[in-house]
């Protein structure tokens, strides 16, 4: 693939990062076992080996001299090296999470070279409304507000997978509910209890507001940080769901899917409206991204499949990721070649496509300025 898009990652950081704070970012974990080191991890290991020579050391350099020299080229041109090696044309950022010290939008163009468009985060925006308006108007406002901000987005996301668990019922709740549930979360905010929205009747409301928009709605599965529940997050449990949105025209991604690759596998290949991308797994499974992608395209529609790197503050993660899926896909559609699966035309189109080509056709993204 000449240039990817990356249709769902997060900013970079532009703090000055010591050892405890970078290990940080190469987990989903809370805090770091006593005497072990994240980097002792396949992406560890991948930093070490392949993100040592863009910063001029050697390969498998050492862990300490890694951060030290990361200190010595400062933050901006940290990201500016990795961001430029990713080869990446477009960035989709979920802006409604972000690291400490977030580079901006402008900042993250100049720096990557890349087109950055903005995914929306739909737990975000309700948050920030329902602290703003009486518990009656909520559903009028969060409709028209997600109407006219949809307008300005490449799409949006849902985490109802961390909220709830993607066993919520599928049907649309009524303004009655969702009324009476909203005065319900009020109670609790100012109650002193969390302010979090959790409520499910609430959080079907917005899915199914986002539904009615007909825009993408990307939707956390599978792998995730510590705050996720993984046997909620199966997204063969949005089975319901995904059948009574059809109607509407939206198109639904599942991120990150790990380890249900096979079941999102399924859906997107028996549903129009649902792709998949493998997003932060295909860094953190290390060499073994080549066989998680072959799983995945067992059922899954070559049309259907999209790259992510789910980056979260390391620029590192953003060329990591890139780097793995370029070996990975390369190398599994080079086997289907050589096995005289497809032919060498086929895997150059393929390759293309899921690189880039899918996610141009479903964001409806211009091709890039040669
Ligand atoms: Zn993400």
């Amino acid at each position: 693939v000449t240039g990817l898009v990356d249709h769902h990652c997060h900013s970079v950081t532009s703090a000055e990062l010591d050892r405890a704070a970078f290990e940080r970012y190469l987990s989903e974990a809370r805090d770091t076992a006593t005497g072990t080191s994240h980097f002792d991890s396949s992406l560890g290991f991948g930093v070490r080996r392949w993100c040592g020579p863009v910063l001029d050391l050697a390969p498998h350099v050492d862990a300490d001299l890694y951060v030290a020299r990361r200190r010595e080229l400062g933050a901006d041109e940290v990201n500016r090296r990795f961001l430029r090696a990713a080869g990446v044309t477009d960035l989709l950022v979920d802006w409604g999470h972000g690291p400490a010290c977030p580079v901006d939008g402008p900042g993250l163009s100049d720096a990557s070279g890349a087109r950055v468009h903005d995914v929306l985060r739909l737990e975000t925006l309700a948050e920030e409304l329902a602290s703003g308006c009486p518990p009656e108007e909520f559903p009028a406002t969060f409709r028209s507000v997600l109407e006219r901000r949809a307008h300005g987005s490449a799409a949006l996301k849902s985490i109802v997978a961390y909220r709830h668990g993607l066993d919520f019922r599928p049907e649309r709740p009524g303004d009655a509910e969702v009324v009476q549930a909203t005065r319900h979360w009020a109670e609790r905010a100012k109650a002193g209890r969390s302010a979090r929205l959790s409520d499910p009747i609430i959080l079907r409301f917005l899915l199914w507001t986002a539904a009615d928009l007909g825009h993408r709605l990307q939707m956390h599965t599978g792998l995730g940080d510590a705050d996720l529940r993984l046997d909620k997050s199966d997204p063969s449990l949005l089975r319901d769901f995904l059948e009574a949105i059809q109607p509407t025209g939206t198109t639904v991604l599942l991120l990150h899917c790990w380890p249900f690759h096979r079941h999102a596998a399924f859906l997107a290949a028996v549903y129009p409206h649902v792709y998949l991308d493998l997003g932060l797994t295909l860094n953190h499974v290390g060499p073994r991204a080549s066989a998680v992608l072959a799983e995945t395209l067992e059922l899954a529609p070559v049309g259907k499949v999209l790259y992510a790197s789910d980056a979260f503050g390391l620029a590192e993660v953003h060329y990591r990721g890139a780097l793995r899926f370029r070996h990975a896909v390369s190398g599994l559609f080079g086997e289907w070649t050589e096995a005289g699966e497809i032919s060498p035309q086929d895997a150059d189109r393929i390759v293309d496509l899921v690189g880039a080509g899918n996610a141009q056709r479903v964001y409806g993204l211009p091709a890039p300025p040669a």
